[in-house]
């Protein structure tokens, strides 16, 4: 196959920095301080040493942000636009560090971080650069929070920062930023362009740490407004530690999302939609095609597909052209889950994985299919975030709907049918917040993307995306001008 994507000039910019990075706040670099090692899942090999944020690093980046405020908030929106135009501008010319970075610190195949992370992350700048130069118009009477805590996972590590920044900087707020400590590099390279493009000091600090960081983000007493993407356990407690504390919320959390093929489907097509669905990263999506239900009539046939298919899926080198299937993001999540694999299959799950060795070092899964399951059964119940998926059949569209709705997320899912009638009779009656019909894992900068249930709270994209962004404003804080 094609020579793997050269790493050099990732290992260049880790080299340049010395390989150790400090918190970037009030626009200028910390020296580094108590720090973790950010690896490469692929082979283990250490990538750089990140600071662990302290509390009173928090506090410096919450006084920067606040001091940043006034003056942010008080540009007119195209003003803002300008910037967030730059930043997207910036981000393309970079893209292909970017993405080999990205590849390097999370494991995720090149094709994907080159073909998807890295332009939807452009395309989120432009279009909220877009929103920005509207937003006066479009939102009167509405003001920016102020000071956002915006707290991020490691699957889409720069895409989940386009997510959060994109929209709160564009209201005219001001940010405080906590990658994941799996994934904190491409956030620190994003603070090199915010500097490159003279962002003003104090809109965006990053602050990179565990999970103690992020919570001192979310109890700081300064922050007006907290914005979550991760599982749905510290989702809980964050809500937990924001009620009655007058801060802004939006929690984007975990999924079990159904994808439902009925029997006059295009089978091939569904096939091939099912590889995105649930192999795309690793299945370590929230909105993952996890759990399949196909109707009776074509299971066996469907499911031979599915198996044939999947034999065909490459596992390896993430930096590899050629590869579907790159490396989980840590050891940790390896383990999870291996263990809930061996609870599901002493549940009475039968697992079904294509012959042929994956790469003995790193953290590679081939990718599986689990049949012989009853709701109750923990692979069915229990979000995975791997390359894993859970095949049940439905004989009726109403058994269909029943088994979709059971479980106690509702993020995203996906229907196949040629059969329009029945494809728009179903998707309102799917508990989802979001639904794909003859297609998966489509996304737009223009597309509110949110849950229900334990889902989440909230959305992000989209108008729903940008009035998260804005609280409506107090008669005393309008200008005179503004009144009249
Ligand atoms: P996680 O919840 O452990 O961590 C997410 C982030 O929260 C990390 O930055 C972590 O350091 C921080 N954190 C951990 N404990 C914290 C605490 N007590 N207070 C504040 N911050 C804390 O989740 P993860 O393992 O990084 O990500 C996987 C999960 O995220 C999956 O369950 C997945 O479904 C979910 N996810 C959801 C979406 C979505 O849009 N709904 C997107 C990506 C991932």
């Amino acid at each position: 196959g094609p020579a793997p994507e050269a790493a050099d000039q990732a290992n260049a910019w880790l080299d340049g920095r010395g390989r150790a990075f400090g918190h970037f706040i009030d626009g200028k670099w910390t020296k580094p301080g108590k720090t973790f090692v950010s690896t490469n899942p692929a082979n283990g090999k250490k990538l750089a040493d990140v600071t662990d944020g302290t509390e009173a690093d928090v506090d410096a980046a919450v006084q920067a942000a606040r001091a940043a405020f006034k003056g942010w908030s008080a540009l007119r929106g195209y003003e803002r636009g300008k910037y967030l135009y730059a930043i997207a501008r910036m981000i393309q010319k970079h893209s292909r560090l970017f993405a080999v970075l990205e590849t390097m610190d999370n494991g995720k195949p090149i094709r994907e971080s080159r073909d998807a992370d890295i332009p939807l992350v452009a395309r989120h700048f432009y279009h909220h650069a877009g929103w920005a130069t509207h937003i006066e118009s479009q939102f009167p009477g509405m003001a920016p929070y102020g000071v956002c805590g915006q707290i991020i996972p490691w699957n889409f590590p720069l895409l989940m920062l386009a997510w959060k920044i994109a929209p709160a900087l564009a209201a005219g707020n001001t940010v405080v930023l906590k990658p994941a400590e799996f994934t904190s590099l491409t956030a620190l390279l994003f603070a090199e362009i915010c500097e490159r493009v003279g962002l003003p000091r104090g809109v965006v600090n990053i602050v990179t740490g565990e999970g103690d960081t992020g919570a001192a983000i979310v109890n700081h007493s300064n922050i007006d407004k907290i914005a979550f993407t991760g599982s749905t356990e510290v989702g809980k407690i964050i809500r937990a530690a924001t009620a009655g504390s007058g801060k802004g919320l939006s929690l984007e959390l975990g999924g079990k999302s159904p994808y439902i093929v009925f029997e006059d489907a295009d089978l091939d097509s569904a096939v091939e939609g099912l590889v995105e669905a649930i192999w795309f990263n690793q299945g370590q999506v929230c909105c993952a095609g996890s759990r399949l239900l196909v109707q009776e009539s074509i299971e066996e046939r469907f499911l031979a597909k599915v198996r044939t298919r999947m034999a065909k899926l490459r596992v390896g080198d993430p930096l590899d052209k050629s590869i579907d299937i790159g490396a989980l993001v840590a050891p940790v999540q390896v383990e999870r889950i291996r263990d809930l694999m061996k609870k599901g299959v002493a549940e009475g799950a039968m697992v079904y994985e294509p012959d042929g060795q994956v790469p003995a070092d790193g953290c590679f899964l081939k990718p599986a299919l689990v049949t012989n399951v009853s709701p109750a059964n923990t692979l069915v119940a229990e979000e995975i975030f791997g390359p894993v998926l859970v095949a049940m059949s439905f004989r009726t569209p109403e058994e269909a709907v029943a088994l979709a709705n059971n479980t106690r997320y509702g993020l995203a899912a996906t229907l196949w049918s040629e059969n329009i009638n029945l494809a728009l009779d179903i998707a309102p009656k799917l508990k989802a917040g979001v639904i794909w019909v003859n297609g998966t894992n489509q996304f737009d900068a223009a597309v509110g993307f949110g849950g229900y249930k334990e889902s989440g709270y909230g959305r992000e994209g989209g108008r729903e995306g940008m009035a998260a962004y804005l609280k409506p404003l107090w008669e005393k804080d309008l200008k005179p001008a503004a009144v009249a």
